[in-house]
């Protein structure tokens, strides 16, 4: 079973690629992907790129010409729900899309003909996402929280505290109080749900969405989101790799 790792950064896949065995790359659709093994677990990595239909293409491209089975995301996002600091880990059990706005004709945030609102992560592979974060922080010895729960993406870079609080007021409302706000990972869940591809995703809070997020944003990036990806993706393919060997 082919697993795909996507990463939103650059600096997040490179110490993957350095990682494979038998490293080769392919090009498709305008972009890279690193076919390899990953401990002994067949991986295609790619970059997401940004927004939702960059990440859309990523994925279709994953799975129509790659043939991955599952789907693992890291890459890092604003926190926006009370609690969620910079340095936080937040594993995503639903999606939802913050700009979507079909009203009247479809209720607000709904996907027009899906009849919903948010796409499902796999429960086994958020499961194993999120005991391979806590591992990987404590092994760090980082003294951040793991968070579960709801993540909102959309094709803008929230950085105004007043907007942050505004978006998480609209979703609150509407049921669907988001932790995170990010750029892609609703459209990878709703790709995953059209072909019934398991699909989990793990974010590191990068700044809070406000009025210095575009400070925090940048040092963030540079300075820790790689080194936690790695470690948490690392970890994630060691057990993943343990269990199919115990033909779980
Ligand atoms: N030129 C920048 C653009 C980054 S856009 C760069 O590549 O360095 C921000 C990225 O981080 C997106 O991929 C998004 O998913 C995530 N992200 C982090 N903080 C965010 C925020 N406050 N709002 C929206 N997306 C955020």
């Amino acid at each position: 079973m082919t697993t795909a790792i996507l990463s939103a950064l650059a600096e997040e896949q490179q110490g993957l690629i350095e990682l494979l065995r038998e490293p080769r790359r392919v090009a498709r659709a305008g972009r890279e992907f690193w076919l390899g093994e990953l401990h002994g677990t067949p991986v295609v990595l790619a970059l997401s790129r940004i927004g939702k239909v960059a990440a859309a293409t990523t994925t279709t491209t994953l799975i129509e010409a790659f043939g991955v089975q599952r789907l693992i995301f890291t890459g890092v996002a604003g926190g926006i729900g009370p609690g969620v600091q910079v340095g936080d880990v937040v594993v995503a059990s639903e999606f939802v899309q913050h700009d979507m706005d079909a009203s009247p004709l479809f209720p607000r945030y709904q996907i027009p003909l899906y009849d919903r609102e948010r796409f499902a992560c796999d429960i086994a592979l958020g499961e194993a996402l999120l005991a391979a974060s806590r591992a990987s922080l404590e092994s760090l010895a980082l003294p951040a929280t793991v968070h579960h729960g709801l993540i909102a993406s959309g094709d803008r870079f929230v950085s105004a505290a007043e907007e942050a609080r505004a978006l998480h007021a609209a979703l609150s409302n509407a049921g669907h109080a988001p932790l995170a706000v990010e750029m892609e990972g609703a459209a990878v869940a709703q790709v995953c749900h059209d072909y019934a591809i398991p699909y989990a995703a793990v974010r590191t809070i990068s700044d809070r969405a406000d009025d210095s997020a575009h400070v925090d944003f940048p040092q963030f990036v540079t300075e820790v989101a790689s080194r936690y990806a790695l470690a948490i993706i690392d970890e994630f393919v060691r057990e993943l790799n343990k269990s199919s060997a115990r033909g779980v």
